[in-house]
């Protein structure tokens, strides 16, 4: 303990030799609330205009007048000035959001290095964020160790060359052709409590098996812990690059800059950059030069494929908004389904806030969010998925997208007691699947 406790201050200590924090040094936190109708709309207007000077961190379609705002040292006086002459009250959340980011990223790699993931000691905890490769390792040693009822395949690797592997979880009794419970996670590489949460319910499915039988009668359950790796890792090295969203595959531009990485979640083909999404590759939505020219979301395509006509439901989540978001993303038009896309959706509502008391919104991607086109759960749902949906976790931490590791396991549980409702309230509904012929 006490051996961990010094490489802690060494580590302590050379960070704070750095003179900066990164590129969001010096970066403030505002919590900022409108007082009425006119504030609202003037931090509409602002929020749509000045993106590119400040970020606000909760301003989604269902704002409610109160949000987080995150600003450079730079724009700091010009964003107090706007909202005092609308009125609009704001106190200081975070001082120097660079230095939050670094703690918690020297924070995970002390977590990291102080006790590795070994195969064979049981299940990943929550006490910590892991790597992709102790994620990886992690399902291997469930293969290994639950062998009737666990297989482990490779589906495909990342642009850097990680290997994508999902883990089909079955109940032994050796019945081909069940249903399948589709989920994934990691799409956006700085959403770190997504596989975490894709990995808690794995270790509830197989190893805690006997109190969730009845999830595995009838269905399968496929999953796909990280589905940008590349991202994912990246996000690790430093407070620079923590809040990376896209893959890592590089675009040259004509003028010959170099832009890294495309939104997966934007890169699907079906209705592709119509809305929502950019073409520029320098963009944080940036749609891919072509569908599906990202070799991750060429993997998630091709495990929908192959369960047409099995894969009843797919959830694929993400973080931040509190939200089981349902088609259609591509435009303000409900599918034909819509009453039970809505109804399975707020039964996970109720079953996280009988949990936690933590509330979440059900509705469409276009009404909850706005268009967002070329998504992965509209492209499921329009191949023959019954229900599909991307559940986003909660705000949390000083953006949202950086729960601290202390909030792992609340979250986690609390968003499992979510799926754990949605997936029975399936196996109910749709006892011998749902055959939508497509
Ligand atoms: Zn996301």
């Amino acid at each position: 303990m006490l051996k961990q406790f010094f490489q802690f201050l060494l580590v302590l200590c050379g960070a704070l030799a750095l003179a900066s924090a990164g590129r969001y040094d010096g970066y403030k936190v505002y919590e900022i609330k409108a007082k009425n109708l006119a504030g609202r709309k003037a931090l509409r207007a602002l929020a749509s205009e000045v993106s590119d000077k400040y970020e606000f961190l909760t301003l989604g379609r269902n704002f409610n007048g109160s949000a987080s705002v995150l600003v450079s040292p730079e724009n700091e006086a010009a964003l107090k000035a706007v909202l005092e002459k609308q009125q609009i009250s704001h106190t200081l959340q975070n001082s120097n959001f660079g230095r939050t980011l670094q703690d918690e990223v020297l924070q995970h790699r002390m977590l990291h290095q102080s006790k590795p993931y070994a195969a064979g000691t049981g299940r990943l905890g929550t006490e910590r964020y892991h790597t992709h490769s102790e994620i990886n390792a992690y399902l291997d040693d469930l293969a290994a160790r639950y062998p009737s009822r666990v297989y482990v395949k490779i589906v495909g690797k990342s642009y850097e060359g990680r290997l994508l592997k999902t883990i089909t979880i079955t109940n032994g009794d050796g019945r081909a052709g069940k249903n399948v419970i589709f989920i994934d996670g990691g799409f956006h590489a700085n959403e770190w409590i997504s596989p975490a949460t894709v990995v808690f319910s794995i270790g509830e499915l197989v190893e805690n098996f006997e109190e969730h039988a009845e999830l595995l009668n009838d269905y399968d359950w496929i999953v796909l812990p990280v589905v940008n790796p590349d991202g994912y890792e990246y996000t690790q090295l430093s407070s620079e690059t923590r809040l990376w969203r896209k893959t890592r595959q590089p675009v040259t531009l004509s003028n010959g800059t170099v832009c890294y990485g495309t939104d997966p979640n934007r890169n699907f083909d079906f209705h592709w950059l119509e809305k929502g999404a950019s073409s520029d590759p320098c963009s944080n939505f940036y749609a891919g030069p072509r569908p599906f020219s990202e070799p991750e979301t060429v993997v998630v395509r091709d495990i929908l494929h192959t369960l047409r006509g099995r894969g009843i439901l797919y959830l694929s989540l993400h973080s931040y908004g509190s939200a089981f978001y349902y088609p259609w993303g591509w435009g303000p038009v409900l599918p034909d389904t819509w009453e039970d896309l809505h109804e399975v959706g707020v039964v996970g509502a109720e079953a996280i806030h009988a949990y936690n008391g933590t509330e979440y919104e059900v509705g469409s991607s276009t009404a909850l969010y706005g268009e967002a086109c070329g998504a992965s759960d509209d492209y499921a749902f329009n191949d023959g998925f019954a229900l599909t949906y991307t559940m986003e976790l909660p705000f949390a931490g000083s953006s949202g997208f950086e729960p601290p590791a202390s909030d792992i396991d609340r979250l986690v549980r609390e968003t499992w007691a979510g799926i754990r409702a949605v997936g029975k309230r399936v196996t109910v509904k749709y006892p011998l699947g749902r055959k939508r012929g497509r």
